[in-house]
């Protein structure tokens, strides 16, 4: 009898032993990403801005699986033994947290509208609304770069299939994005002796430029046209865009870059584009836009530098710096939160009118609170000069002032691809997640 009771504490004692530590250890973190959670929604970081996972809850097991799958690092975090999406401005939309699931209860989908927005109306052949007019990669609602790299190649052996330009002076398509899509329809134009061109706004790379981490990661290899297989699935940042550099200089790639497309009219079964310094007629057009848009650029001397961004994608990369946020509007007060809310950053916010007008309640709320505080500066009335390697100069009311500065997010309004769509006739339709 009583070896039987020993046996039974003993049992007892080892389950204890072994499942408290366990249970310890569970619930600090899903403390921790409750805290970060409520932290996230106070700065409206929470919510996605471009594809992102969407989790069925009753199909979730709390196994931890996408969490931990997710290079990104908190996006996604367990609450109450759920996969929760805590940080969803920092989440990128690759869905490896979806192909980690074991019960596949994870689906990508767009941001909410307002967030990010309608996707376009696009047929098999990633024809738009308007004949003759194509969508490719991110803009069409697909994120990754293989997705984007797929799409680019397909696009183009859809075109090489109809009839090509009627004129000498036009191309028979422009591809309007340097990114992973319209690069790899430009390849695959140049393999197939298709008339092209490519026109990019900034420099070639895309989307790529804007990553704050270093690696990239491909989901699976990837095959591009002329070039072959990627032999890597993991790469930085530099070893990508160096790739795409040693590509264009080899096949001679017809890109231009710097130059923005306003505008595309459609008349005759032909297209005329309107791009910074000229007309360029095509019969058919690729959008391989992607979703960042037309960010507006300040015009001042310095904007150049490399530590000037249009769009905040994790504000926990920053720790013990001076940060200069320039707008008055929620995008700009809502980085400042999330900087300011980071290990000892230093944040000023710079805008040009003497007080914010139209933000959300929520936000007057915060970034009030913040100012209090003494966690953000404000500067009304101020308007930025010139953006040196380790300052900045602005007009302020009381002259001229410079503040030290290591990085400078300008949130300055700007067009969003879906408006440039309307404007040339695409009609969207709405997805919500
Ligand atoms: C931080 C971050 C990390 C990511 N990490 C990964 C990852 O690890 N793996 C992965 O597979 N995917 C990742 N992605 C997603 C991937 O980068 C995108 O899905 C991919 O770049 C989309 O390619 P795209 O060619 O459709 O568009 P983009 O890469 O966005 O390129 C669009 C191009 O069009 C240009 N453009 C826009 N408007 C105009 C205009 N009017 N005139 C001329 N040019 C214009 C833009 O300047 C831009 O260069 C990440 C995304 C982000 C933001």
């Amino acid at each position: 009898m009583n070896e039987t009771l020993i046996t039974i504490v003993i049992t007892v004692l080892l389950i204890l032993v072994t499942v408290i530590p366990y249970v310890r250890k569970f619930q600090k973190k899903e403390n921790k990403a409750r805290e970060k959670f409520k932290k996230m929604k106070i700065s409206g970081l929470d919510e996605a801005m471009t594809m992102h996972p969407h989790i069925d809850l009753v199909q979730c097991i709390g196994c931890g699986v996408c969490v931990r799958a997710c290079p990104e690092g908190d996006v996604l975090g367990l609450i109450e033994g759920k996969a929760t999406l805590i940080h969803g401005a920092k989440c990128v939309g690759h869905g490896l947290c979806a192909e980690a699931c074991p019960v596949g209860g994870i689906e990508l989908m767009m941001a909410k509208p307002g967030r990010s927005a309608d996707l376009p109306i696009i047929d098999e052949n990633f024809e738009s609304t308007v004949k003759g007019m194509f969508i490719v990669g991110e803009l069409g609602g697909m994120g990754l770069i293989k997705n984007a790299i797929s799409q680019g190649k397909k696009v183009i052996e859809h075109i090489s299939k109809l009839p090509p330009a009627s004129r000498d002076d036009m191309v028979d398509v422009a591809i309007i994005g340097a990114g992973p899509s319209g690069l790899t329809a430009g390849l695959t134009a140049h393999e197939k002796n298709i008339r092209y061109i490519i026109v990019e706004q900034g420099d070639i790379g895309g989307t790529i430029l804007q990553y704050p981490r270093a690696k990239i990661v491909m989901t699976n290899p990837v095959e591009l046209p002329i070039w072959g297989k990627l032999k890597f699935t993991e790469a930085s940042k530099e070893q990508l865009l160096e790739l795409w550099n040693n590509i264009i200089e080899k096949v001679q790639l017809k890109i231009e870059t710097n130059e923005k497309v306003s505008n595309i009219l459609s008349a005759n079964n032909e297209f005329v584009l309107t791009t910074t310094t000229k007309q360029i007629t095509a019969r058919y057009v690729v959008l391989a836009l992607g979703r960042r848009g037309t960010p507006r650029k300040l015009g001042v001397p310095g904007e150049e530098r490399s530590k000037v961004t249009y769009r905040l994608i994790d504000a926990a990369t920053h720790h013990d710096e001076n940060i200069l946020v320039v707008g008055g509007g929620d995008s700009a007060i809502e980085a400042a939160i999330g900087l300011a809310s980071q290990n000892n950053n230093k944040v000023t916010l710079s805008y040009r009118k003497n007080e914010f007008s139209r933000i959300k309640e929520r936000n007057r709320t915060h970034i009030d609170d913040f100012i209090s505080r003494k966690k953000i500066t404000i500067l009304f009335n101020s308007e930025v000069k010139e953006i040196r390697e380790d300052t900045v100069l602005l007009s302020t009311q009381n002259g001229e002032l410079e503040i030290k500065n290591s990085y400078v997010y300008i949130f300055a309004g700007g067009e969003l691809p879906n408006e440039f769509l309307k404007k040339i006739g695409i009609q969207m339709h709405t997805q919500v997640a």
